[in-house]
């Protein structure tokens, strides 16, 4: 067979995952004790000199300021259950963020103590790495999670430490729709590889300045709509709609959420849930 058939909750068409990520406040800084800036800016100014980017520091925090309070009203409006993919500095750095999180009673999953590259550790220190997040988010969130997503690049181990550090999934991957087991395991112990994307994500507005939120918005919708049709025709499947307090939560951005989230609730038949639930609806229907 070619495709593994997925069987949603109440014979759901389609799962969505929305997933809020969190970065502001432990983005690269010589504050922190980083060589330099922050090399992710939306104005492009990058420079070697270890010196801050002040600039680019109140550009991030805009997103906790007065990003964060545009995307937890929609997803409150809408009753869109999340995933917040938390660095769990950033929650040290804006307990208000958290509080949301909690309030909301959302999910977070953790995006690594700090928003830097992992791959640079050996596997002691990324075994640390993954502790202090998981110590970290438990402490402000009041969960610990269940899942992770790393700062794009993850090394051989990551897996392995994740399996060993107690979580359930994994997010770092790109190679489908549906989640599915990985090979690998420890003590007997496997782990959900919940599949993430990157062409729906609102980045790409940050990424190319020249892609607007309407066409962001228009293939989000067509995103959707194909796989609700794939789910109507009995394959059903879960789209990942990834989104940054910093980028959507602009004025100018905001109002293609907004619509989105109207076209979902338009329709019939959608579970949308956290990527811990689909995660373990996935785990318990089909056992490692
Ligand atoms: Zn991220």
């Amino acid at each position: 067979m070619l495709q593994e058939r997925m069987d949603w909750p109440g014979g759901a068409k389609i799962a969505l995952s929305v997933v809020v990520n969190v970065e502001e406040g432990s983005e690269m800084t010589v504050a922190r004790g980083d060589r330099g800036m922050e090399p992710v800016d939306e104005l492009g100014v990058f420079v070697k000199a270890p010196i801050r980017n002040y600039g680019n520091e109140s550009n991030y925090l805009y997103g906790i300021k007065a990003g964060a309070p545009r995307v937890v009203e929609l997803l409150e409006r809408f009753q869109i259950m999340a995933s917040w993919t938390v660095a769990a500095m950033s929650l040290e750095n804006h307990p208000a963020i958290a509080e949301a999180i909690r309030a909301l009673g959302h999910e977070p999953v953790s995006h690594g103590w700090r928003w830097i590259h992992q791959f640079k550790f050996d596997e002691a220190g990324e075994r640390d790495f993954i502790a202090r997040a998981s110590d970290s988010i438990e402490k402000t969130t009041g969960t610990r999670p269940a899942g992770w997503l790393s700062r794009y690049l993850h090394t051989p181990q990551t897996r392995r430490l994740l399996i060993e550090a107690g979580y359930r999934y994994h997010m770092d991957d790109y190679s489908g729709d549906v989640p599915f087991w990985d090979r690998e395991t420890v003590a007997g112990r496997p782990i959900v590889i919940m599949p993430y994307s990157l062409d729906t994500n609102d980045m790409k507005m940050w990424t190319d300045p020249a892609y607007t939120p309407r066409a962001w918005l228009d293939y989000a919708i067509t995103t959707f709509d194909q796989l609700y049709r794939e789910g109507e025709a009995g394959a059903p499947k879960m789209m990942s709609l990834g989104l940054h307090l910093r980028i959507i939560g602009r004025p100018g951005r905001i109002w293609a959420l907004e619509e989105f989230l109207r076209h979902v609730r338009s329709r019939e038949g959608i579970w949308v849930a956290s990527r811990g639930e689909i995660a373990a609806h996935f785990a318990g229907a089909r056992p490692a």
